[in-house]
């Protein structure tokens, strides 16, 4: 064991303040990782909040992690010392059922070991994220950051880029297919690079109409303003696939107007209960689907960052100071960021 020094938050209605809490010493197939950046995702602030109803205390967020291997157990043959890695939002799953055996780790049977707020599958302790100095994982929930990749801004792929990625793939979006990314946040700005990367006519619905020009630098083609009830029924059975990353309870029937056929509208950004209720006439009349998706497996997060590398895909970043991480979940909420704040780890220590 050792003592490692971050932020957490002790409870639901407390701000996040340092702690300095017990480490442990790397189990025979563990990596313990000098963390150097770790992004602020919106699933932070839902955690941190209880949100969710799920949070343990102390809660320490932070899944987008990237830094420098410092130490390996005995049978790590993936990473050694000095190699620069990933971990995201998982650092273990029962490596056994259907789900892990198909490289689904994220929907394991008996649920994954989430990096915060999880009970180790061996000793039982509450996972800690990544806004601290260090973190020890199992080596197969590590990943390796190309070369050419900024490690600051590749730290956002490790949740943003994946959870976007995943589903666009999954659904097999391809040139020509007509795409609409909902909500231009951190999950969004990625979903629009992507699904331009990958040939797609890409349409950002925003609340904001002053973030149209900045989506368009994005990689957007169009802009529809949501809020605009003749911009939302001009779009009308056009769309394949809408990737909605917006973070809380909204009217879905609206969008669902503007799937063609067949169109599928994947839900990233939503876990509460669908309020007000979908028109089940708007799935049923166009067999439309509406779908879900959660992060997605190591091996596809080691292909994100690997497509990333290739198709010169980054986050657009805010470095932040890890004792302003308060100010920065308040201007998160409030849009206010570009388009995704990447805790500086250096800051920790001054
Ligand atoms: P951000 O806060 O960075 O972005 C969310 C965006 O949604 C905003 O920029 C805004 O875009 C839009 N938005 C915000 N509030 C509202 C509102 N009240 N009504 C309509 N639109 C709104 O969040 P992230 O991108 O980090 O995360 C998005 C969601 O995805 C979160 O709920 C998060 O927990 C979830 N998530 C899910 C994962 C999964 O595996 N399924 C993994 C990671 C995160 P605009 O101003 O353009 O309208
Ligand atoms: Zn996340």
């Amino acid at each position: 064991m050792y003592t490692a020094i971050g932020y957490a938050a002790q409870s639901a209605t407390t701000p996040l303040a340092p702690v300095k809490f017990e480490r442990r010493s790397p189990r025979a197939d563990d990596v313990a990782i000098e963390i150097l950046y770790c992004g602020v995702c919106h699933s932070d602030i839902h955690q941190a909040r209880n949100e969710w109803g799920i949070a343990v205390y102390p809660l320490m967020p932070g899944h987008e992690i990237v830094g420098k291997v410092t130490a390996v157990g005995t049978n790590v043959t993936k990473h050694k010392i000095g190699d620069l890695v990933g971990v995201g939002c998982m650092v273990d799953s029962c490596r056994s059922c259907e789900a892990c055996q198909s490289n689904l780790e994220q929907y394991c049977l008996e649920g994954p070991t989430m990096t915060y707020a999880t009970p180790d599958r061996v000793d039982g302790s509450n996972t800690m994220g990544g806004y601290c100095d260090s973190i020890v994982v199992s080596e197969h929930f590590v990943v390796r950051i190309p070369e050419k990749l900024d490690l600051a801004s590749a730290a956002p792929i490790l949740c943003a880029g994946i959870t976007t990625y995943s589903p666009l793939k999954h659904y097999g979006v391809k040139a020509g297919d007509k795409v609409g990314i909902l909500g231009m946040g951190g999950l969004g700005h990625m979903g629009i690079k992507f699904a331009k990367a990958m040939g797609a006519e890409v349409t950002l619905f925003t609340r904001s109409a002053s973030k149209a020009e900045e989506a368009r630098r994005q990689g957007a083609d169009h802009v529809i303003v949501s809020t605009d009830a003749e911009q939302m029924k001009a779009a009308a059975g056009h769309f394949n696939f809408l990737l909605d990353t917006i973070p809380v309870q909204h009217d879905l029937n609206p969008y669902l107007d503007t799937l063609r056929f067949d169109g599928v509208h994947i839900l990233v950004g939503l876990i509460e209960p669908v309020d007000p209720p979908v028109h089940a006439a708007k799935l049923v009349l166009g067999r439309r689907v509406l779908a879900g998706s959660l992060i997605g497996g190591v091996a596809e997060t080691q292909e994100v960052l690997d497509f990333c590398a290739e198709h010169n895909i980054t986050c657009d970043i805010e470095m932040l100071n890890i004792h302003q991480i308060n100010e920065a979940f308040t201007r998160m909420i409030a849009g206010d960021v570009k388009y995704r704040f990447v805790i500086d780890m250096a800051t920790l220590k001054v």
